[in-house]
């Protein structure tokens, strides 16, 4: 390679792949727009980062959730444990309700037509009491082979904190300790092969993201456009929802008498951060500190509860999700029967807990959602486009959310100063708490 073109492809690298991907989405855009119908001709270039998609689906999930329920052991929750985890899994459920609820409403992905050869699962809807039924598959190894990703979770977890059980009552030392420590070591070794591989799938992604873009407005022209300004619509609309009426409720009723707009102060560098580098796990350390100095929250309950918040509590991510999920199956023609959107509110919920807190995870846990109602995943690339805008959004509801709960745990467990930080110079504090110096600002 001559030195031009060594210069060249480092610069290209340079740019996070996210941004060479919107890139690659406009684009795709304009050259579908451009040339019209032949542009189709270059699906099959789009087909194969959908197979490469499908290819990690499942490997993915089986290593996430075995690693998220590393720190999901019954013995080491105790009270503040089983509260933080209730209350993280009943926010994310809301957070999916909601993002059903306005995507049905403003229905994003009306349209937009997906390429014939899109591959949509037709089958008829399973019955509401089948999909419950489904999370619990009969064969763990049935439900890999067929891409039940509602079972393929639900075994990785219960096999997850089947190991932290074994582990806890193991003697220390012994060879059942050493073995799971053995088998958890192993599974985090598979998870960074996994995200390495994934980041593999998302260079390719440059092309395949171009390649399905141009087909698709080869075939749809510019109306295309509209529909994708509805879905991130959506879901700042959901977002603003969840934050003004979900946690700043759980802060005015749940603390007393304190002001949700002091709780936005006491949170607001978390949020700003995770605005900025859509990252949870990123933001965690900024995360913490305004948990301990802005929101007086004692390190025994923000300690446990943020670094799991930013692995497993993800209500923008899962709200997302189901948002994706209605716009997919808007541009593919199908209507998602209740049971089918009961279906996804499981599916994405299980599957954000999997969710990296790192930038784009979402996109990788589409695919396992999409799966499990038979959608097809080159409906992807049409989202990767929007995603370095709607990742922040996200993000930022995800610190939100575990900034959140901790406070209200915090108060539960008498474990919050009220005296500091935001709360003592909060001008219209109902707590009546003196003034002193505060460590925001
Ligand atoms: N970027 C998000 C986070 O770190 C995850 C995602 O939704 O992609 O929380």
């Amino acid at each position: 390679m001559s030195y031009t073109a060594q210069r060249l492809w480092r610069r290209y690298r340079s740019v996070p792949i996210i941004y060479r991907i919107a890139a690659a989405f406009i684009l795709g855009s304009v050259v579908g727009i451009v040339v019209g119908k032949p542009a189709a001709s270059l699906q099959p270039l789009g087909d194969l980062f959908v197979r490469l998609l499908k290819m990690v689906i499942v490997p993915i999930v089986v290593f996430t959730l075995i690693m998220a329920a590393r720190n999901l052991s019954p013995k080491n929750l105790g009270k503040i444990g089983v509260e933080v985890v209730a209350l993280y899994l009943l926010t994310t459920m809301v957070a999916i309700a909601i993002g059903l609820g306005i995507s049905n409403l403003i229905d994003p992905g009306v349209g937009i037509e997906l390429a014939k050869n899109a591959n949509v699962n037709a089958e008829k809807a399973p019955p509401l009491g089948k999909v419950l039924l489904g999370i619990v598959p009969e064969n763990p190894i049935h439900a890999m082979a067929e891409g039940q990703m509602l079972g393929v979770i639900f075994f990785s977890l219960i096999f997850g904190i089947g190991l932290t059980v074994v582990r806890d009552e193991a003697e220390p030392g012994s060879k059942l300790d050493d073995g799971v420590s053995a088998i958890f070591d192993a599974v985090e070794v598979g998870t960074e092969v996994m995200f390495k591989v994934v980041w593999g799938v998302m260079e390719y992604g440059v092309i395949g993201v171009f390649a399905l873009m141009a087909a698709l407005f080869g075939q749809t022209g510019i109306g295309a456009i509209v529909s994708l300004l509805k879905l991130c619509a959506s879901l700042a609309i959901a977002i603003a929802i969840h934050i003004s009426v979900v946690y700043l409720l759980i802060i005015m009723l749940g603390l007393v008498g304190k002001s949700p707009v002091d709780f936005l102060r006491g949170g607001k560098d978390a949020m700003m951060t995770a605005l900025s580098i859509r990252s949870s796990s990123g933001t965690l350390p900024v995360t913490m500190s305004n948990a301990d100095e802005n929101l007086g929250v004692d390190e025994e309950v923000y300690s446990f509860s943020l670094p799991l918040g930013a692995t497993v509590n993800m209500d923008g991510t899962a709200m997302y999700l189901g948002i994706a999920a209605i716009f997919t199956a808007n541009v593919v023609g199908k209507s998602l029967t209740l049971a089918e959107q009961l279906s996804v509110l499981l599916t994405a919920l299980l599957a954000s807990i999997g969710t990296a807190g790192v930038p784009g995870a979402s996109l990788i846990m589409m695919s396992v959602v999409f799966t499990q109602v038979g959608l097809p995943l080159s409906a992807i690339a049409m989202v990767a486009g929007v995603d370095p805008l709607l990742d922040r959004m996200r993000t930022m509801n995800n610190v939100t959310g575990d900034l959140a709960v901790t406070t209200l745990v915090a108060k539960w467990n008498d474990a919050i100063d009220f005296t500091t930080g935001v709360w003592a110079d909060a001008p219209a504090d109902v707590g009546g708490v003196a003034s002193s110096p505060t460590t925001d600002d």
